[in-house]
C-alpha cells in the first residue's frame, strides 16, 4: 500500500501536518520515533502556547496533537526512523525493520538542544536547566541565572530573562563572543546582565532543583587569571556567594550559587539520517519554494529548517504549511 503522504518525526510540526493531511483526506502514515513527541516531551509547564489561558503541561498538549491526529486518521508508527530512499517514486521510508511507501514526505524530525553535558545537568532539566527562556524565564522571577554561550542565542536568552531575573549572568568558554555586534550590545548595555568569560560549568549541583554550579575559570592567556581572580571576588559575591574550590597557575575552580542554568550554545538539528536531502551553512535543512526540499516532493516543516524562531507554535505553524503544499502538490500531480 502506498500512502499519499509519510510525515517523519511527532513534534508540533509533524503532528499539525498529520492533522491537516488527514483532515484533507490524505491516508498519512506518521513515523513518530521511539520516544514520540520531540522537545515538548521534556518540558514541564507551557505557557506560551496559544488556546491554553493557564498554561499546559508540554507531554499533554503533545498527547492532545497525537489525539486529534488519530482521530482523523493518521496512522502512527512509535519506531525510529532508519533511512528513506527518494532517488525514485513512490519515496520509501524504513522504520526499525519495516518499509514505508508514499507519495510524498514531510520531514520534521526537529532540532536537538546542544546541551554542556556536565555531570548533573540532565537531571536538572525543566528543575532550574533549561534551554528556552521564553518558555521558562518567567518561573525565575527575582532569581540569579546563568546563561551559558556566547552567540546570538544566548544573548537573546539573557535579554529574555530581564524581565524576570534579579541577575543574569552570561557565562562564556571564551573571551571573544560570537555574537553579532547589535545582540551584544543590547546584552552589555543591560544593566541588569554581567559578563563571566573563560569559564565553563563542570558541574550542576542541587538536590531537587538547581542550587549551584561548579565552574572552572580557565582562559587561554594565563595572564589574565589573576585579573579574572579579582574580576570573581568584586562581581560575584553579592550574586553568587561563591566558594573558591582550588586555585593553581593555570585555572581556578569554584563554586556559585545559583537558581537556574540556561544553556544556549546552540541547536544540532535533526538532519544526519538524510542522505541526498541539501543543508544550509549550519546544518538546517534548506527550504526551497513551498516548503519544498531540493527533492520535488519532498518537504520539511519546523525546527529541523528554522535556527531562527525555534518555537513549538511556529514548529505548527510551518507543520500547517507544508500539509497544505503536499495537498496542492499531489493535486498537481494527478
Ligand atoms: P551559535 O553557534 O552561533 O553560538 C553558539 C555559542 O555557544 C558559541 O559562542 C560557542 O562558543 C558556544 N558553545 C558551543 N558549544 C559549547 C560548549 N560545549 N560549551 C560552551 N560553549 C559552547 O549558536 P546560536 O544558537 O547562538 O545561534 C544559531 C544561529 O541562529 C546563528 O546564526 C544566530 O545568528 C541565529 N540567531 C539569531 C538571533 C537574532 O538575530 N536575534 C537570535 C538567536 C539565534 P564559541 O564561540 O567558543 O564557539
Amino acid at each position: 500500500m502506498t500512502y499519499d503522504v509519510i510525515i517523519i518525526g511527532s513534534g508540533p510540526a509533524g503532528l499539525t501536518a498529520s492533522i491537516y493531511t488527514t483532515r484533507a483526506d490524505l491516508k498519512t502514515l506518521v513515523i513518530a520515533g521511539g520516544k514520540w513527541g520531540g522537545q515538548l516531551m521534556l518540558t514541564t509547564l507551557v505557557e506560551n502556547f496559544p488556546g491554553f489561558p493557564e498554561g499546559i503541561q508540554g507531554p499533554e498538549l503533545m498527547m492532545n496533537m497525537r489525539k486529534q491526529a488519530e482521530k482523523f486518521g493518521a496512522e502512527f508508527v512509535d519506531e525510529d526512523f532508519v533511512e528513506a530512499d527518494f532517488s525514485k517514486k513512490p519515496f520509501r521510508v524504513k522504520a526499525s525493520d519495516k518499509t514505508y511507501e508514499a507519495k510524498s514526505v514531510i520531514i520534521a524530525t526537529g532540532a536537538d538542544t546542544r546541551w554542556l553535558g556536565a555531570p548533573g545537568e540532565a537531571e536538572k532539566i525543566g528543575r532550574g536547566v533549561s534551554s528556552c527562556a521564553p518558555c521558562d524565564a518567567a518561573f525565575f522571577r527575582d532569581k540569579n541565572v546563568i546563561v551559558v554561550g556566547g552567540g546570538d542565542s544566548a544573548m537573546e536568552e539573557a535579554l529574555v530573562l530581564t524581565k524576570f531575573a534579579k541577575n543574569v549572568t552570561i557565562m562564556h568558554r571564551s573571551d571573544a563572543l560570537k555574537a553579532s555586534e547589535i545582540m551584544q550590545k543590547r546584552a552589555k548595555d543591560n544593566p541588569k546582565i554581567n559578563f563571566f568569560y573563560n569559564a565553563v560549568i563542570e558541574q550542576v549541583n542541587g538536590d531537587q532543583k538547581v542550587e549551584s554550579i561548579r565552574v572552572k575559570v580557565n582562559p587561554s592567556d594565563k595572564s589574565l587569571l589573576s585579573k579574572t581572580a579579582e574580576e570573581i571576588e568584586k562581581i560575584t559575591p553579592a550574586i553568587f556567594s561563591p566558594k573558591f574550590v582550588s586555585k593553581d597557575k593555570d585555572s581556578i575552580t569554584l563554586d556559585l550559587k545559583v537558581d537556574g542554568v540556561f544553556v544556549a550554545i546552540g541547536h544540532m538539528p535533526n538532519t544526519k539520517v538524510f542522505k541526498d536531502i541539501e543543508l544550509d551553512e549550519h546544518g538546517f535543512i534548506k527550504v526551497h519554494d513551498h516548503y519544498l526540499t531540493n527533492k520535488d516532493g519532498v518537504f520539511v516543516a519546523g525546527d529541523v529548517h528554522d535556527s531562527h524562531y525555534k518555537q513549538a507554535i511556529t514548529a505548527a505553524g510551518y507543520g500547517c504549511a507544508a500539509a497544505l503544499e503536499v495537498q496542492h502538490w499531489l493535486e498537481n500531480q494527478e
